[in-house]
């Protein structure tokens, strides 16, 4: 069964705090992120890796495992975890 496509995704991000660099994941939509082939993205809900589909417009969980067990793939709504193999 193929993955369901997530509109939603996190983007990692640096922001200036007390003077250093800090990176830090924001939630954003995918075509903001789209054309952006340096962004460092991982899924909302599992922080497992994800992929962009061919027009750049959804995102997709790159493991198999991670949609199942996500609530933005096939996994159980309301209890999530995280990712075997999280984007940090
Ligand atoms: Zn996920």
């Amino acid at each position: 069964m193929a993955d369901t496509a997530m509109e939603r995704c996190e983007v990692k991000r640096l922001f200036l705090v007390n003077g250093a660099k800090e990176p830090r994941w924001v939630n954003v939509a995918v075509t903001d992120v789209a054309n952006d082939s340096e962004a460092m993205i991982r899924c909302a809900y599992c922080h497992g890796a994800i992929k962009f589909n061919k027009g750049g417009d959804y995102v997709l969980h790159r493991w198999r495992t991670d949609g199942d067990n996500c609530q933005g793939g096939h996994g159980p709504r309301g209890a999530q975890g995280l990712s075997s193999k999280p984007v940090n």
